[in-house]
């Protein structure tokens, strides 16, 4: 079977051919654990989760290797805990374990174990596919060094810096120039920068840093920056040259960028990653969903509010993982009763019938460029195994139908209703009564009953 992706590194769709097709290897930048996830986190999470379980179909479970690391030292870290007024390590700590319930939720497998065997990845602290990088200082520190040995870093005031013309390809992930860089760097440029473009390996400590963020080096205590944390991780776990590194568009540059010019630079013969994937946003009004334009939503206020995760799953699922997705209540109603419907009509088979669709149209459809929507549209009209199978494969009915609807009925899902209501109240509005009409019966069927106020507004109870 053919898999096709987009390489943003040739900006064409590839075949692609692994390295070595009894162990395909790939890295996805994780999360910085300094605040609960957001949605636009989460639908990184979800698209490489399904792009694992495609390699995994395609090549075998035992053949690959997926490693998502944990960045649990940066500088957006040590703002949040001075902010809050704790330790570093707790609020990593505490801000990781949201990170696994929260993904969990959304029914995404734990990164991998290497089931071939000997080479089980392990991070230093016997963490399974998920390497942190506190517990690989001495990886970068080493890495750092030969970067300095190959002449494509320099020391200056404690800091570490890449000399970014030091590598004749930089820019090539991106699409930037080096001037281009030097006219767009902000006026007063660090003094201990030669280059305006070049970019941190180490960074001394400030003297109120917290001990947990401050590591020892030859240049001085403090910290690695965040670029040659996924640099050292990735070739720790995967070796100098492997197949697949994926993250957030947003992540191309710098970060990716900086990744692959630490990497060649102090791995000369390797190529580092072959094929370069990038998810698109997640937008609010056509804006990137994130912590810094406070327009985010968290994957916690949802589940508290009553969506189940795989409601908001198959809304991440919605658009092509490249293309933007832009988010509003609507996809969460969409998903809800597209959900509800199949729970309604699929009937659970065997883990072998499952796998025996492995080589159908269906996985054919993921193998291209991950086209999880178009798959999602064969979800329907087919016979109630298959629903299953495929439902299974995209990581959905991790619950039986009885206990889908059972969630439903006990937790009187408020917000759902009140969405439908003020749905109702706008049909009304414009005179739209068999829509109005729909609405009541629908809710009615959930045992809702209606009561409209002379005022306009519409109260309910249940049955
Ligand atoms: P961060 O914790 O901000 O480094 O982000 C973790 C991952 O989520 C990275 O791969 C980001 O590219 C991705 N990400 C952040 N915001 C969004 C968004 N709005 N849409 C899609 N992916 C995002
Ligand atoms: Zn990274």
């Amino acid at each position: 079977m053919n898999v096709l992706f987009y390489n943003t590194l040739t900006r064409k769709h590839e075949v692609f051919t692994p390295i070595d097709d009894k162990n395909v290897r790939m890295y996805v930048c994780g999360p910085t654990v300094y605040d609960r996830p957001h949605l636009g986190n989460a639908r990184s999470v979800v698209v490489y989760d399904v792009l694992y379980r495609m390699l995994m179909m395609v090549y075998g479970p035992q053949h690959v290797t997926y490693v998502r690391n944990i960045t649990d030292v940066d500088d957006k870290i040590n703002a949040a805990a001075k902010t809050n007024g704790e330790p570093i390590s707790a609020l990593t700590k505490r801000v990781d374990g949201w990170f696994h319930e929260d993904i969990a939720a959304l029914g995404v497998l734990p990164a991998t174990k290497n089931l071939t065997g000997k080479e089980t990845v392990k991070d230093a602290k016997g963490i399974m596919g998920e390497p942190h990088a506190t517990h690989h200082i001495p990886h970068m520190v080493a890495m750092i060094e030969k970067l300095i040995a190959n002449g494509n870093a320099y020391v200056s005031q404690g800091h570490v810096l890449f000399a970014v013309n030091s590598y004749k390809d930089y820019g090539q992930l991106s699409g930037r120039k080096l001037d281009e860089l030097v006219a767009g760097a902000r006026v007063e440029v660090e003094s201990y920068k030669k280059h305006p473009g070049d970019f941190v390996l180490w960074k001394p400590a400030d003297a109120e840093d917290d001990a947990s963020s401050v590591f020892p080096s030859p240049w001085s205590a403090g910290r690695p920056g965040w670029h040659i944390e996924c640099s050292a991780m990735s070739s720790n776990y995967l070796g100098d040259h492997f197949d697949i590194h994926g993250g957030g568009a947003d992540l191309m540059f710098p970060h990716h960028e900086n990744e692959i010019a630490q990497s060649r630079c102090a791995m000369p013969d390797s190529k580092f990653a072959n094929y370069w994937v990038h998810n698109g946003f997640l937008t609010v009004g056509g804006e990137k969903m994130s912590k810094s334009l406070g327009n985010f939503t968290t994957v916690r206020d949802l589940l508290d509010k009553g969506v189940k995760g795989e409601v908001i799953r198959l809304a991440l699922l919605s658009a092509k993982y490249n293309e933007p997705l832009d988010w509003n209540e609507n996809l969460v109603h969409n998903a809800k009763q597209t959900l509800d419907h199949w729970y309604r009509t699929m009937i659970p088979t065997s883990e072998e019938y499952v796998s025996s669709i492995w080589n159908s149209v269906f996985v054919h459809t993921l193998t291209k460029d991950l086209n999880v929507p178009s798959a999602i549209s064969q979800m329907f009209g087919g016979s109630p195994h298959d629903l299953y199978a495929k439902g299974r494969i995209l990581g959905f009915f991790n619950m039986t139908a009885d206990e889908w609807f059972k969630g439903t009925d006990n937790s009187v899902n408020k917000q759902h209703i009140e969405f439908l209501i003020n749905n109702r109240i706008a049909a009304k509005k414009s005179k739209n009564w068999a829509e109005a009409d729909k609405i009541r019966k629908e809710l009615a069927e959930q045992g809702i009953i209606l009561e409209d106020r002379p005022d306009g507004t519409t109260d309910w109870r249940k049955a």
